[in-house]
C-alpha cells in the first residue's frame, strides 16, 4: 500500500526549519496552495490528519481552516528528491484560498475528475432550472433511458464517420454515465480502481473514506 506519510522526514534544517508545502487537491489533481510547515506542524498535520502550517506571517502555527472551518484532510504525502519540499494531497472542506477560489492559483481547471465533482454537487444541491436536477428528479427509469439513447446517438456518430458529432455524443454519454453513477451512490474513483487493478495496478488509494463535502 501507498503510505499516507512518506516514509522519510522532511530536511528541516535547510530551509532554517521550515519545509516548502504544496496541496493538491486529492480528487481533482488540482494544485491548490503553497504553505510553510515546522516540524510541529508537520507533527500536528500527521497527528490529525488535517493540514497544519507555519505562518510566517503571523509567526505562529496555524490550522488551515481554523477560522474559515475549510480544513484540508490529508490523503496522502509525498517529499521531493531532496527532502525540501512536500506534496499533499488533500480533501478541502471548502474553498482553499481565503479569496473564495478553490485553488490560490489562477488556473481555471477542468477534467473528468471535476465534471464528475461538479454532477454529484448538483445533485447533492439542486438549483432551479438545473437539467440534473430535471433528471434526478424523473428518476433512475429517466436517467437509464437517457445513457441507451446518448449511447446509440454515439454509435450512429461512429458508424457515420463523423469526429465532431462522435465527440459531440460521446460528451453526452460520459455527462450521463457520470449522472446514473452518482445518483447510484457510484463514485468515480470506485471506477479507476476498478480499472487500476485490471491493469494489474495497486489500487488508486484512499486512506479517508468519506468526508463532509462542500
Ligand atoms: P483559514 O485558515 O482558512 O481559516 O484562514 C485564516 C486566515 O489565514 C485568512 O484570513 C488569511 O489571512 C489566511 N489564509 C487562509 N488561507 C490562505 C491562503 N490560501 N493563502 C494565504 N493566506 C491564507
Ligand atoms: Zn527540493
Ligand atoms: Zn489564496
Amino acid at each position: 500500500a501507498i503510505p499516507l506519510v512518506p516514509e522519510q522526514k522532511p530536511d528541516f534544517a535547510k530551509g532554517n526549519g521550515l519545509v516548502s508545502v504544496i496541496l493538491q487537491d486529492y480528487n481533482t489533481k488540482q494544485v491548490l496552495m503553497n504553505g510553510f510547515m515546522d516540524q510541529e506542524a508537520y507533527q500536528l498535520t500527521i497527528q490529525e490528519n488535517i493540514v497544519w502550517f507555519y505562518s510566517r506571517t503571523k509567526k505562529r502555527l496555524w490550522k488551515k481552516g481554523e477560522t474559515s472551518k475549510h480544513y484540508q484532510y490529508v490523503e496522502r504525502m509525498s517529499l521531493d528528491c531532496d527532502k525540501d519540499a512536500l506534496l499533499i494531497e488533500v480533501t478541502p472542506a471548502g474553498p482553499t484560498c481565503h479569496l473564495g477560489r478553490q485553488s490560490c492559483f489562477e488556473q481555471e481547471f477542468f477534467n473528468l475528475e471535476t465534471l464528475f465533482q461538479t454532477v454529484q454537487d448538483k445533485i447533492a444541491h439542486p438549483k432551479e432550472g438545473s437539467y440534473t436536477k430535471y433528471l434526478v428528479e424523473e428518476g433512475i427509469d429517466k436517467i437509464l433511458k437517457k445513457c441507451g439513447e446518448e449511447m446509440t446517438e454515439t454509435i450512429i456518430a461512429a458508424k457515420n464517420q463523423d469526429t465532431n458529432e462522435l465527440v459531440d455524443e460521446a460528451s453526452d454519454l460520459l455527462y450521463h454515465l457520470f449522472v446514473l453513477l452518482a445518483y447510484q451512490g457510484v463514485s468515480l474513483e470506485d471506477v479507476k480502481n476498478q480499472l487500476a487493478k485490471r491493469h494489474g495496478k495497486k489500487q488508486v488509494y484512499r486512506v479517508r473514506k468519506e468526508i463532509d463535502k462542500w
